[in-house]
């Protein structure tokens, strides 16, 4: 049997929006490939849903659970060439390889994402400046089209599907399995800086004079102060430590807690983020502290609080993450962070960080070089809504882009203007692929499949 019905509905990691997809079929063997081009309805690959808007979702149509295919293939310890299945986890792969000395080349601010989300969403991590993004480290995939083809895609062979498929949001086919190169390490620990900065200015000035000494940077950031100084936060660097005898001292492992309920709406207003901020930025009392952890809260340090997107209760929450380019960056980020203070909307986690200059592979691949800013919004209506259009529109003049893994409203127009390749990369797009997501920012939404999508978003 080639498929599976499950009765899982899948989620975006904001939960908002809620949309009914009409069936979940699973994918269990690479050696059992079900029909694709017999499927009645458009369908889209799901793996762990931490995509937080509708990019991963497909309204009215079939979500494919890929999380099944979690085989490792090959490893060459010579050149830290991986070869595994789509549906397995940046987590399973870190407990496998960091204990032989093997880490990812990229990773993102969670490990409970897939190699197939990692290569459709042609994520970024800590290290943009110095490793661009994971595509950068593909070698080759291979590619399910609904016609029954399977593409070998590499820089090389297919080259055409192999850019268009990283960053292209599971629209190109479904990718069975994936080669990525893995970077070495000594031992499991970091070697971390936390720097306290009062003002953007402050923050530029230490991200310059990290970016050539620290693989890792980025900066948790207080965007609620007001006044001249734009914001404040604590800049977060770091580089693999070394030594040889850290190698045979085990990582703690921590113990996650969990969020057992919805928080009632009131819990994460603007008040208590303000009283959130003050007392973290505060809580480090040097300007610097340096430490050596190891990389689990390093890297992930919101995975150790299992659905934490509870705290913004039933509604659910948008993030929005955006890059401005460096020629037009203070300017912008100066209107956006008045914009954002006037709305009365607090932005619980901001985390501020520069994007290097090395090249997407992808048609549609979102880090250019600039700064980048992540917010997580509450989503408290029309409001919200309108408050995150408001920002496109500064974002658009400026020449930036808002990032599609995040998103969940921006407009067809919006998106177009910030991804030009788009009509390119649609001549790439499977005829029996589609997502909630791309029918809005291709202006193809039918009206029954918007109003549906409004009803489940009021129940
Ligand atoms: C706490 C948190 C922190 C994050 N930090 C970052 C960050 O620092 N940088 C960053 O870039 N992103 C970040 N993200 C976003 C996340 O990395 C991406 O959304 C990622 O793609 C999610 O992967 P997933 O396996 O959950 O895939 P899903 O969310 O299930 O799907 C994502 C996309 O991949 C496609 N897809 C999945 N599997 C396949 C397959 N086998 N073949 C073809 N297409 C496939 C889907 O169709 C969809 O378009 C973060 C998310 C969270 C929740």
């Amino acid at each position: 049997m080639d498929f599976q019905n499950t009765t899982r509905q899948p989620r975006s990691w904001g939960r908002y929006p809620k949309v009914r997809h009409s069936r979940v079929q699973s994918i269990y063997w690479r050696s059992e490939l079900p029909d694709l081009g017999q499927l009645e309805e458009t369908a889209l690959p799901y793996a762990y849903g931490r995509s937080y808007g509708d990019s991963c979702l497909n309204a009215g149509g079939i979500s494919l659970d890929v999380s099944h295919l979690q085989r490792f293939i090959s490893f060459d310890e010579e050149t830290g060439l991986l070869r595994c299945e789509s549906g397995v986890s940046l987590a399973e792969i870190l407990d496998v390889m960091v204990p032989r000395g093997w880490f990812l080349p990229v990773s993102p601010g969670t490990r409970f994402v897939s190699v197939g989300g990692a290569i459709a969403n042609d994520i970024h991590g800590k290290n943009h400046h110095r490793a661009g993004t994971f595509g950068c480290h593909v070698t080759r995939f291979e590619l399910l089209r609904s016609s029954g083809e399977r593409l070998i895609c590499s820089p090389e062979q297919n080259s055409e599907f192999f850019h268009a498929t990283i960053g292209g949001l599971g629209l190109t086919g479904l990718i069975l399995w994936a080669e990525f190169r893995l970077k070495p390490i000594v031992n499991p620990y970091i070697d971390m800086d936390h720097v306290r900065f009062a003002s953007l200015d402050e923050f530029f000035a230490i991200s310059a004079e990290s970016d050539a000494d620290y693989e890792y940077t980025m900066s948790w950031v207080d965007i609620l102060i007001g006044g001249e100084n734009l914001c404040r936060g604590i800049f977060m660097r770091g580089n693999h430590n070394r030594s040889r005898q850290l190698a045979e001292k085990p990582v703690k492992k921590r113990l996650p807690l969990a969020v057992p309920i919805d928080f009632p709406p009131f819990v994460l207003n603007s008040l208590i983020v303000k009283a959130f901020n003050e007392l973290y930025y505060h809580a480090q009392v040097p300007k610097r502290v340096h430490k050596v952890v190891s990389y689990d809260p390093f890297f992930y340090p919101l995975d150790s609080i299992h659905n934490w997107n509870r705290m913004y209760g039933k509604r659910g929450f948008l993030q929005y993450q955006f890059v401005l380019p460096f020629e037009d960056g203070h300017g912008a980020m100066r209107e956006i962070l008045g914009r954002i203070r006037r709305s009365g909307e607090g932005s619980f986690l901001t985390v501020l960080k520069e994007f290097g200059d090395i090249q997407s592979p992808g048609m549609l691949s979102f880090p250019r070089p600039g700064l980048t800013l992540a917010l997580d919004f509450a989503y408290s209506g029309p409001k919200t809504l309108r408050l995150l259009d408001e920002l496109d529109r500064i974002v658009l003049q400026s020449g930036g882009a808002v990032y599609p893994a995040k998103d969940a409203r921006m407009s067809a127009e919006s998106f177009q203007n910030f991804f030009p390749r788009w009509e390119e990369f649609s001549a790439y797009v499977d005829p029996k692929f589609s997502s909630s997501f791309w029918r809005r920012v291709t202006d193809s939404v039918s009206v029954e499949n918007e109003k549906s999508q409004e009803l489940v978003n009021t129940l």
